[in-house]
């Protein structure tokens, strides 16, 4: 048998509500410009363009209730809560309509992105890796499966910051649905178990200090809140 050169760590995961057994995550993709509002405050036209994706690794994972460090060279940490829905069961070509059996489960994440360094890319061209995909930029409920829940399709998504207000929507205004979603995703890559989709942030992004907490959720019954934390200084 040939063994790993050095120990590969464990497998990023989640817990999965009303199990004990573990969701082992294998690919972030997240939806950009899914909101009308949030198009618009990114001075953009929501004109319902073909949606588009970008990735995070697995390993930005963070569990629910965690700390994080401030990230590297960004001056302006912002956050964006999203529902995130979990592959169970992969495919290429999946049509609108058999899409949500895919969809294993739900949570609630928050997509933190170094908006700096975001808009500059978006601005000269380059692409989005070094504003999206970094280290410890993916917290992320427990999930809960869609036997338990069903595949919602409205409730209240939000976000605050130290209490105070910041993000407010509705998962029923998302421009594209989980099942348009996951149905034009795997046009483009072969989806499999594991792999989370984050859909697309409400309006009300802003920036996020350290010492300061992030509390969030949407108002499905069965679906966790999500709170973060950011380390003091
Ligand atoms: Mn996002």
């Amino acid at each position: 048998m040939t063994a790993f050169l050095f120990d590969p760590g464990p497998r990023p995961s989640l817990p999965v509500v009303g199990s004990d057994q573990l969701y082992p995550v294998r690919r972030i993709y997240c939806v950009g410009r899914n909101y009308a509002a949030h198009v618009r405050e990114m001075g953009r036209d929501p004109d319902r363009e073909p949606p588009f994706f970008f990735l995070k690794p697995a390993d930005a994972i963070v569990q629910n209730g965690g700390t994080i460090d401030y990230p590297m060279r960004t001056a302006m940490l912002h956050h964006e809560i999203e529902l995130v829905a979990a592959i169970g069961t992969g495919g290429r070509d999946i049509p609108v309509d058999r899409a949500l059996d895919h969809v294993f489960g739900y949570a609630v994440g928050i997509d933190l992105t170094r908006r700096d360094l975001q808009i500059e890319a978006r601005d000269t061209g380059r692409p989005w890796d070094t504003g999206k995909a970094f280290d410890e930029s993916a917290p992320c409920t427990a999930i809960v499966p869609a036997a338990r829940i069903g595949h919602p399709t409205a409730g209240r998504i939000w976000l605050s910051v130290d209490g105070q207000s910041r993000q407010e929507g509705d998962i029923a205004q998302l421009i594209w649905s989980v099942p348009e979603t996951v149905a034009a995703l795997s046009t483009l890559f072969a989806l499999a178990p594991g792999d989370l989709i984050m859909t697309g942030t409400p309006a009300g992004i802003g920036p996020v200090e350290p010492g300061q907490r992030m509390d969030g959720g949407i108002a499905v019954d069965g679906l966790p809140a999500l709170t973060c934390t950011v380390r003091r200084g």
